[in-house]
């Protein structure tokens, strides 16, 4: 069967109900296609906008089965699904995104030796499962040193800088349960991340270069274009990457610079990312349309065109107050809330989006607005 091209009304089936599924099925539901979500929690975001919710587990072999069937295509929000279990559904269904990204880029350790085969420019690591590994990195890498875990971390979770030896009993707890890899910590002038979509004829589409500043290692705010000379540069490196591996959609790679201005690949998300949202206002084409275009086998825009510069922040749950107080008077901002019903003081309820000429003064007018939160 041919699934190339599918046209509107054709049905999009995403595992993961969470903010992107959920602003993904927006978009797909403006080019006219269905939307069927997978994903344990009745209240997710994207059961509000989808046409249908498989309440299940995202292993639950029967759901999975069940989506592929009521479904022309499959994309992923996340990348901590089973490998091995997309792989069987490759097989069976349409999945362009395919599984050899999620392969590579869920364990830590193998996503750091591939773009290493690739041949960009990582931070020096080490693997480290014992005790021993643990001196070993401490010698090499030198203090400071970031441990994570291999497996499942996100927005720095389960990660330990460890800036002398008298962290690294807490490391060794950490590594008697998850292997970790270790790498050396970066003075770090900038981080900036580059959003692209690949099209299922190899096409590919370039967002503008983002800058991003994290607070506890959580994205705290996106400014674009980002002040920097590197964007071409970065450009090459993830034309490096997608040599090496397979993917079809949108895909976003974090890239470090430090003090000495050189670029560093941070890490590699094989979907739509927090550091793109802007896209939805600011841009003729946003990372969410793009990703349904590449995967229902339409061409992608050749250039994505940055209608205006832009500042985006994250509303965590601790940030929810100021919306009443704060951000109620505001109203050329773009307010996203995700409707997530728990709120936690770290989670990412939503975020917000400005539209500017003149972006230094429009960061620090939303970081007066912010500053209530105690950011
Ligand atoms: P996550 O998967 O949680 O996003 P990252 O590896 O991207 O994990 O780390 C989160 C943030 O922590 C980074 O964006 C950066 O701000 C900081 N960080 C991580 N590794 C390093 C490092 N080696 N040097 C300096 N800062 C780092
Ligand atoms: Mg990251």
């Amino acid at each position: 069967m041919n699934f190339s091209n599918l046209s509107f009304g054709a049905t999009i089936g995403i595992i993961g109900g969470g903010q992107l599924g959920k602003m993904m099925a927006q978009s797909a539901q403006q080019m006219g296609y269905k939307v069927i979500v997978l994903d344990p929690d009745t209240e997710c975001p994207c059961q509000y906008v989808a046409h249908q919710l498989i309440n299940a587990n995202y292993n639950d072999e029967d759901a999975l089965n069940r989506l592929g069937q009521l479904s022309d295509v499959i994309t992923y929000e996340f990348e901590n699904i089973s490998a091995p279990q997309l792989k069987e559904l490759v097989a069976k269904y349409n999945i362009p995104q395919g599984y050899q990204a999620i392969e590579l880029l869920q364990d830590r350790l193998s996503e750091k030796q591939t773009l290493k085969e690739c041949g960009t420019q990582i931070v020096p690591f080490l693997s480290v499962t014992s005790s021993d590994e643990l001196i070993e990195a401490s010698e090499v890498l030198g203090y400071p040193f970031i441990v994570k875990t291999r497996f499942g971390g996100y927005d720095g979770k389960g990660q330990i800088l460890v800036k002398d030896a008298s962290y690294l009993a807490e490391v060794e707890q950490l590594i008697t349960h998850q292997e970790c890899v270790a790498e050396q910590f970066l003075n770090l002038e900038k981080e900036v991340s580059l959003t692209v979509t690949i099209g299922n004829d190899n096409q590919i589409t370039y967002f503008p270069l983002q800058e991003n500043e994290h607070r506890d290692q959580i994205l705290f705010k996106t400014v674009v274009p980002a002040r920097s000379d590197k964007e071409q540069e970065a450009r090459k490196e993830v034309q490096k990457i997608i040599k090496q591996i397979h993917f079809v959609g949108t895909f976003t790679v974090e890239f470090f610079i430090d003090k000495q201005n050189h670029l560093f690949v941070n890490e590699i998300a094989p979907r739509p990312h927090n550091s793109g949202h802007y896209s939805i206002e600011a841009c003729n084409y946003s990372q969410f349309d793009t990703h349904i275009l590449a995967i229902t086998g339409q061409k992608l825009p050749d250039d994505i065109e940055l209608l205006q510069p832009a500042v985006m922040m994250n509303l965590l749950g601790k940030d929810l107050d100021l919306l009443e107080t704060e951000f109620a008077h505001q109203p050329t901002w773009h307010v996203h809330i995700y409707g997530k019903t728990e709120r936690k003081a770290a989670r990412k309820m939503g975020h917000i989006t400005v539209l500017t000429t003149d972006l230094a003064a429009t960061e620090q007018q939303m970081l007066n607005h912010f500053e209530g939160s105690n950011n």
